[in-house]
């Protein structure tokens, strides 16, 4: 079955309101590129706003507490998301769980409240370079999906291999082929989950990475935050659908 490609942008913490103007420009783009999803994850802050101006273009949120409220200071819940406008959540970034210390079980917790919220989780994995050099990729991917993914198989897959994250690295084209049908081999609803690349995709390697069979999309960071470059790179995504709406 052929999936609905998915180029989302993950603004990370960059954006004030005038960064509003990029959605502007890409909101044409969704209405070119209807037969694919774009996402754009703003900073929390803007989603309300960000959702006004988005026509077809999905706003969602970076990440979000398990709980649905409470005493948890600075946190928000997915319902919170949600009521902001949100579709859609980006959980379990390696920045995350290496800057927060998240770990997979709590990865999935979120993902099951993303998901009772009416969001779309979008699951990060990957592994670092070390764990990659000694051939543990598949070891290391293996287990962050037995502990992060929600029972619920409603959820979308970000591989991200963590040293080519913001470095101008990227796996080569045939890692990432063997990595995405690795991954989807351990789905449980593996041909209907999207599985995303991400790692310094950009305009000029965006294409080619997009053709490979499996990769249903790209998630992307840097290239995100230029409505140029992010525009070229949802140009550079094949059509596996005719344009829709
Ligand atoms: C990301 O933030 O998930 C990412 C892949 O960043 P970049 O595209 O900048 O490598």
């Amino acid at each position: 079955m052929a999936r609905r490609m998915l180029i989302a942008g993950n603004w990370k913490m960059n954006g004030l309101r005038q960064s509003l103007g990029i959605i502007e420009e890409i909101r044409a783009f969704a209405i070119v590129r209807s037969d694919l999803d774009i996402l754009i994850a703003p900073p929390a802050t803007l989603i309300p706003a960000a959702v006004k101006i988005a026509g077809l273009v999905k706003i969602g949120g970076q990440d979000c507490h398990s709980k649905r409220s409470g005493a948890h200071t600075g946190d928000i819940s997915a319902e919170m998301l949600k009521d902001a406008g949100a579709t859609y959540v980006i959980l379990g970034h390696s920045e995350r769980r290496a800057g927060h210390n998240e770990k997979s079980a709590m990865v999935r917790a979120k993902a099951t409240a993303a998901q009772s919220a009416g969001l779309m989780p979008v699951i990060c994995i990957g592994e670092s370079e070390s764990e990659r050099r000694a051939g543990k990729a598949e070891l290391v991917i293996g287990r962050q999906l037995e502990e992060s993914l929600p029972h619920d198989t409603d959820y979308v897959i970000a591989y991200e291999p963590i040293w080519a994250i913001g470095t101008g690295l990227t796996a080569s084209l045939d890692d990432i082929a063997a990595m995405h049908i690795f991954i989807r081999d351990r789905l449980p609803a593996g041909k209907d989950v999207k599985i995303l690349y991400g790692g310094s995709v950009k305009p000029e390697n965006a294409a080619a990475i997009l053709a490979i069979e499996d990769v249903d999309g790209a998630l992307v960071g840097g290239a995100s935050l230029k409505a140029d470059s992010f525009s070229a790179i949802i140009d550079a995504a094949p059509i596996r659908f005719a344009a829709s709406k």
